[in-house]
């Protein structure tokens, strides 16, 4: 698990401030490289489920094994094997004064699910952050990537149909939030210091 707790002290909100975050974009957006800066600036821990399953894939936990055929045909991990994992995850202490989920929800199901866990519908959540990019920058984005850590499901093909499945099954939770006035939308291009500043700026006006 690649979970990264920060230290205290350097919280750019007030300390003692619960803040709830999701990360939500298309594969390629950065979600993960702005989650581990999200996470030290407001220290909370940052929880990736791609992360959780690449580590049990790894492992070859029961959960990985079931995980990875998913995985690598560029399809969602079932909702039922997710929820699970993140209702655990969710009951852990160190979630307790805020934590920053990337990649989860990804389905609507997925959304109710976490209204549960939260226990009142989404009004636990302090905003949802968007990023933003353009296909084809995220294509050869992740083309990069696949080739420097050989990630199996990165190829051309797997990254395209996980493009899709994000505009089919997930683009449709930004609407959900968005009527829920939780949605801050950030430009996801451009250097990865610009946009951590962004997000922050954006959080902190609303
Ligand atoms: P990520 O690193 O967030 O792009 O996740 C990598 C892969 O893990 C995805 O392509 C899915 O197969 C699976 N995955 C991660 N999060 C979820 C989720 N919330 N629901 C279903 N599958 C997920």
């Amino acid at each position: 698990m690649t979970e990264t707790v920060g230290t205290t002290g350097s919280s750019a909100v007030e300390s003692g401030t619960a803040l709830r975050l999701l990360l939500v974009g298309p594969p390629g957006a950065g979600k993960g490289t702005q989650a581990a800066r999200l996470s030290e600036a407001y220290s909370i821990p940052a929880i990736s489920t791609g992360d959780i399953f690449r580590e049990n894939v790894k492992n070859e936990t029961e959960l990985g094994v079931k995980a990875k055929t998913f995985m690598d045909a560029g399809q969602y991990v079932p909702d039922s094997l997710t929820n699970d994992l993140v209702r655990d995850r969710l009951a852990q202490p160190d979630v307790a004064d805020g934590f920053l989920l990337d990649g989860y929800p990804r389905t609507l199901q997925q959304v109710e699910e976490l209204d549960d866990i939260l226990g009142v519908a989404g009004s636990a959540l302090d905003a949802v952050v968007v990023l933003t990019a353009d296909t084809d920058e995220v294509v050869a984005r992740l083309l990069k990537r696949s080739a420097e850590q050989g990630r199996s499901d990165d190829t051309e093909e797997i990254i395209r149909k996980r493009l899709d499945v994000y505009t089919e099954q997930t683009a449709p939770l930004v609407a959900v939030y968005q009527s829920r006035g939780l949605v801050v939308e950030v430009d996801g291009l451009g250097e990865i210091d610009e946009v951590t500043g962004r997000i922050i700026a954006a959080l902190a006006s609303r």
